[in-house]
């Protein structure tokens, strides 16, 4: 039973309101009204640990009062102004210099933009521009089947390749190709880790060889995939896709929208790796969500060859004053409270609790994790490897919401899985909470 007041919230909204990824018409009956530290809480006053830190941009949690107070300074100071035809404003710049201490070398040019949709369009812009302007007609993009970079214009005709998402909408734009990604458990390729001698790194030689290396811009993938279920790579296989991407003359764009800022255990993935992408798209948790905003990096390899050259290309919000302001002062944050040494230290606890209490049951197939960024998969049955029905899969996550954890529905490409991702201020004691509550859930699962 629930209130009056949320009953016709429910309803209300379900009747107005549409909602991202879910049919027309519905919702997940649940009002989220306000937040602290880890915890949501519905319009019952029931609170839940968000296991998810939202989609994955709330790594330092709810109702903070730092960023609150730096968006109310800009706000009260200016506002905004935008940077279209040069124009500037302090807080942009500032925000640029901030960032320039925590990117990886080299990635010290920045655009700016609302989101990551829009980091991802400007990103392909880029890479396309980047061989045109040397006289090259290399426009082919290459992305995971599966991956998620977004549901804008050129983003969708990226995102989860060949999947559900294009059905009924099609057809995506041109120009984009297919490659397997490094989602072992559910391997293209039916091979398995280590002894595959990581075909899927490989075969994206094969298949810019295929395209034409004249007609391919860019490989472009999530370092760790976010959407598909939180699925880390084998160790080797950004540094040979580093090496790929430079024996065929293609550049790398790393799409660290989802998997960027503390939440891996380094301030940006493919650090874990020492990898350097040539452009980097970053949003959700520059300034833990709070206001819309993103942008792109790119190393001087590119910037040399756009400079002095029009970019015909932005956006109203690009370089917003008071995104800019809340990205700075959460920038610091994850500097000052040393975020990414707490992420480190919780997610190899998780890892461990996982070992040792989850991978035994009869519904867990497997788990992989970078950080905070882990990625249990679910399975009906072991030696099939598979997965349970939606109806099933929405069961499992309103039992966790009964016990307090806001669980986001487990899905992915192909499998089912469980997304263990809280805010990277969580502390130990509240994971071995977050923990105790799900493991129930999870190990009551008969498999079929
Ligand atoms: N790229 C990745 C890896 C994402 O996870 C997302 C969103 O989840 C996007 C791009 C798109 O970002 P946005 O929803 O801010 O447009």
């Amino acid at each position: 039973m629930v209130s009056k007041r949320t009953e016709d919230l429910i309803k209300w909204d379900a009747e107005h309101i549409i909602h991202p990824y879910i049919p027309v018409g519905h919702n997940a009956g649940l009002v989220i009204e306000k937040g602290h530290g880890i915890w949501l809480v519905d319009t019952e006053g029931r609170e839940y640990i968000d296991m998810g830190a939202q989609l994955g941009y709330a790594l330092l949690g709810y109702g903070r009062k730092d960023i609150a107070d730096a968006v109310h300074e800009q706000i009260s100071n200016l506002g905004a102004t935008h940077l279209w035809f040069g124009w500037s404003n302090t807080k942009t710049i500032e925000c640029a210099q901030k960032l320039t201490e925590v990117t990886p070398k080299g990635l010290d040019r920045f655009h700016f933009t609302s989101g990551g949709s829009e980091a991802i369009d400007s990103a392909l812009k880029m890479a396309r521009l980047y061989w045109s302007l040397q006289g090259k007609n290399k426009w082919k993009i290459i992305c995971f089947y599966g991956s998620y970079h977004g549901f804008g214009g050129g983003t969708w005709s990226t995102s989860l390749g060949r999947g559900n998402a294009w059905e009924g909408i099609g057809p995506p734009m041109p120009g984009f190709v297919f490659t397997p990604s490094y989602y072992c458990y559910r391997c293209m390729f039916g091979l398995k880790y280590p002894d595959c001698n990581m075909q899927c790194a490989r075969y994206l030689g094969e298949v810019i060889q295929s395209e034409g290396v004249g007609t391919v811009a860019a490989f472009m993938a999530e370092p760790v995939m976010g959407a598909a279920g939180l699925i880390a790579p084998p160790p080797e296989y950004w540094p040979m896709v580093r090496k790929i991407c430079d024996e065929h003359d293609v550049l790398m764009i790393g799409d660290e929208v989802q998997s960027g800022f503390v939440k891996t255990g380094k301030m940006f993935a493919l650090q874990n790796w020492d990898v350097t992408p040539d452009i980097m798209t970053m949003a959700k948790a520059i300034n833990n969500g709070f206001i819309p905003f993103g942008g792109v990096a790119i190393n001087d390899r590119v910037y040399q060859v756009l400079k002095d050259n029009p970019f015909w290309h932005g956006y109203t919000y690009s370089g917003h004053a008071v995104g800019a302001a809340a990205s700075i002062v959460t920038l610091n944050v994850y500097l000052r409270d040393k975020v990414i040494e707490n992420t480190a230290k919780v997610g190899k606890h998780i890892t461990e609790r996982l070992e040792a209490e989850f991978k035994p049951l009869p519904c867990v197939g497997g788990y992989t994790a970078l950080g905070l960024m882990i990625g249990v998969e679910i399975v009906a049955n072991k030696t099939t490897k598979a997965a349970f029905s939606p109806d099933m899969r929405s069961k499992i996550q309103r039992q966790m919401w009964d016990k307090g954890v806001l669980a986001r529905p487990i899905s992915g490409y192909g499998g089912t899985r469980l997304f263990i991702s809280p805010p990277c201020i969580i502390t130990m004691e509240q994971t071995d909470k977050m923990l105790d509550l799900i493991l129930p859930v999870i190990a009551a699962l008969k498999p079929s």
